[in-house]
């Protein structure tokens, strides 16, 4: 039987305030996931899964924005294991996602390329930042905490954390869910 689930998606991914120190690059840290379900307009679900990337490290540039120390990712899973409880744990295969902007879906690209991790999401994918712009007839497209600040909503735990970072992407989806403004699959 087919759910009417939606994984609201955001990751964070080891990041510098300029370019990457020589042989670094930017690797998913934390895939943060809010389940939604569409037919009750309700979050049902969250998870944080902690991911240790293969050749960079958390800098302490990226420890401020996020919070997330590379102890943290030390004891967290590789990307494959990430990707592959995203597939059995989340139905990410068959289920829609979203996320707020096209980072999270690039990011997962790249890293997916081949020889990498099979990619672990279907096609169903919305870019809620754009959807919200479109719905409120904007032109400028708001980052996640100015779409809550906009929608009335008070922003949950901590910014830039994936699972907080998911829970709030949720209510700005239910925000939209009931203004009729999040399209039907
Ligand atoms: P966010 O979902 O907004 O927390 O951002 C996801 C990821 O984008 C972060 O984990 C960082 O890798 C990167 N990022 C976000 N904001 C910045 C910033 N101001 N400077 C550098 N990287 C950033
Ligand atoms: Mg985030």
């Amino acid at each position: 039987m087919s759910d009417n689930y939606l994984n609201v998606v955001d990751v964070e991914a080891t990041c510098w305030e300029g370019t990457p120190p020589s042989g670094q690059v930017n690797e998913i840290i934390e895939v943060g996931v809010c389940v939604l379900d569409l037919d009750a307009g309700q979050r049902v679900a969250r998870r944080r899964i902690m991911v240790r990337p293969g050749c960079s490290r958390v800098s302490d540039f990226c420890t401020r924005l996020t919070g997330i120390t590379q102890d943290e990712v030390d004891a967290g899973v590789d990307f494959g294991t990430a990707c592959a409880i995203l597939r059995d744990e989340l139905s990410s295969r068959s289920r829609p996602w979203a996320s707020w902007g096209d980072y999270d879906r690039k990011q997962f690209q790249r890293q997916c390329s081949p020889g990498g991790a099979p990619y672990p999401f279907g096609g169903r994918h919305t870019n809620a930042k754009a959807i919200f712009a479109q719905s409120h007839g904007m032109r400028k497209r708001l980052g996640m905490s100015q779409a809550l600040e906009h929608a009335g909503l008070a922003l949950e735990g901590r910014h830039h954390r994936g699972a907080d970072d998911a829970w709030n992407i949720a209510a700005l989806v239910i925000h939209l869910l009931r203004r009729g403004g999040w399209p039907s699959r």
